[in-house]
């Protein structure tokens, strides 16, 4: 089911916070970029941040892995995002997982200035555990919507971005061939696989 949009009132501009989490592959940017194209639609002022660090594609589009694109404004800090919202309707904001704690309090202060915040971001980190300030921001949402990539082992929905890479730095961007979509049981089983291999080399 598609996230339908409240109605439109410029004169009594009502803000609130919609999250869009899920895994890699799991269409979370092409979804922001569906939504933020239909309040462009609409009429209304758009904004679109990301972390600056999310360099992957281009400096200044929010690009989703099948390339539709948008323009947007990388940023240091969340903060800075408030000083760049004055006049806008709708403000999107893409790979929030990567934002510092403060981007909970600008979600919130954009929407009770009115403001719709319409958040993109990973929910789980590579080992499954929740990702930065994502979960406050879904907790104080009132919309949040999780989608789903594939699993590539056996075809259930995914939720777990398992990664292939022997490296605990959680900040491993664009080396999409890195990652694999994998579901809860299969991601348990890939798990535990490795740590009896590790555990193989180890005695060996
Ligand atoms: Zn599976």
């Amino acid at each position: 089911m598609h996230f339908l949009e409240n109605s439109v009132d410029l004169r009594n501009k009502r803000g609130s916070v919609e999250v869009i989490a899920g895994s890699m592959f799991s269409g979370k940017t092409e979804e922001l970029i569906r939504r933020l194209k239909r309040a462009m639609i609409a009429g209304l002022k758009v904004e679109i941040f990301k972390p600056a660090l999310d360099k992957r594609y281009s400096d200044d589009c929010v690009v989703s892995h099948d390339e539709r694109s948008i323009p947007s404004t990388p940023v240091e800090t969340a903060s800075m995002i408030l000083l760049l919202s004055g006049d806008v309707d709708v403000v999107g904001v893409d790979e929030a997982q990567f934002f510092d704690n403060a981007i909970v309090e600008v979600c919130r202060v954009l929407a009770d200035r009115g403001i719709r915040v319409v958040v993109a971001g990973l929910d789980m980190d590579f080992a499954g555990k929740p990702f930065g300030p994502m979960p406050e921001i879904m907790a104080t949402a009132e919309y949040v919507t999780k989608v789903h990539a594939i699993c590539v082992e056996c075809g259930n929905l995914a939720n777990y971005s398992f990664r292939l890479a022997d490296d605990d730095r959680l900040v491993m961007l664009g080396e999409k061939e890195l990652y694999r979509p994998l579901c809860r049981n299969c991601y348990v089983r890939i798990s535990s696989d490795n740590k009896d291999n590790q555990g193989a080399d180890n005695n060996s």
